[in-house]
C-alpha cells in the first residue's frame, strides 16, 4: 500500500488495539482476526473519518449507507466459515467493499452485488487500487441472488430485508451456508441457515442492527 493517509492514527498499534477488542468481544476464529488485522479499513472510508477507521464502529460512507462494524464482520465471517471454508461466496451489499475484502482474503472467489451504482463505481477503482483478483463486482439488486455464478457455498447479506429472499435459498448450495440479518430497522436477527439433502435449517445467531435492503437498483 502506497497510501499513507492518516498515518499514527491508522498505525499497527492502533490496528492490534481493534484485533484485542473484537477477540475481548467474543471473536475466537483467528483466521478472521489476522485477516482483519490485514485489511486496511481506513482505505474504505472517506479522507476524513481515516482515523476513525479502527474503531469498533459503523461510519457513513455517503449515500445514506455505511462501512460495517468490525465486529460485526467478523462475527459474519465466522459465522460463514465456521464448520467449511466455502469455495465461492456471494455477498450482497457491497457498499465500500470491506467485508468483500476480509472475505477475499479467506476463500477462493468472491461476488459482490451492490444496488448503488456511484457506490460500486468507487469500490471497483479502491479493489483494483487493492490487487484483488478473485473478486466480481455488479451493479444489481442483491435480492435476486446472482444467478451467473450459483450455485454458492456461502452467502453473506449485509442489508437487511424483512424475509429471507427466495432466491437466495434456491442459490445457496448443498451443504452452504446463508448468513444474513432478517427484520425491521434497527432490530435484527442475525440468522445463519444451512442447506442440506433435506432442507434448510436455521438458527439465531444474535440481534444486530443493518440497514435495510431496498429493491432495485440506484
Ligand atoms: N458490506 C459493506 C456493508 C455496506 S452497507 C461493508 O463491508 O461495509 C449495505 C449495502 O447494501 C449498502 O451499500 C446498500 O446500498 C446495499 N444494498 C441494500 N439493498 C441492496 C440490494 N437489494 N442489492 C444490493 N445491495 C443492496
Amino acid at each position: 500500500m502506497s497510501d499513507t493517509r492518516g498515518i499514527g492514527m491508522t498505525s499497527a498499534r492502533t490496528r492490534e488495539r481493534l484485533i484485542q477488542r473484537l477477540s475481548d468481544n467474543g471473536v475466537r476464529d483467528q483466521r478472521v482476526l489476522e485477516r482483519i488485522r490485514q485489511v486496511p479499513r481506513h482505505v474504505f472510508v472517506d479522507e476524513a473519518l481515516a482515523s476513525r477507521a479502527y474503531e469498533d464502529t459503523a461510519l457513513p460512507i455517503g449515500h445514506g449507507q455505511t462501512i460495517s462494524q468490525p465486529w460485526v464482520v467478523a462475527k459474519m465471517t465466522e459465522a460463514l466459515i465456521e464448520h467449511r471454508l466455502p469455495q465461492n461466496v456471494l455477498e450482497v451489499g457491497t457498499g465500500c467493499g470491506y467485508q468483500t475484502a476480509v472475505l477475499a482474503g479467506l476463500v477462493p472467489q468472491v461476488y459482490s452485488v451492490e444496488r448503488i451504482n456511484p457506490l460500486l463505481i468507487q469500490t471497483r477503482a479502491r479493489m483494483r487500487t487493492l490487487g484483488f483478483r478473485n473478486v466480481k463486482l455488479k451493479h444489481s439488486d442483491g435480492g435476486w441472488g446472482w444467478p451467473d455464478y450459483a450455485p454458492y457455498d456461502g452467502i453473506v447479506v449485509t442489508a437487511a430485508p424483512p424475509e429471507v429472499p427466495p432466491a437466495l435459498l434456491e442459490q445457496l448450495d448443498i451443504g452452504g451456508v446463508l448468513v444474513i440479518p432478517v427484520g425491521p430497522s434497527g432490530r435484527q436477527d442475525l440468522l445463519r441457515i444451512r442447506r442440506s439433502e433435506e432442507g434448510y435449517e436455521q438458527e439465531v445467531l444474535g440481534s444486530v442492527s443493518f440497514v435495510p435492503l431496498l429493491g432495485g437498483t440506484a
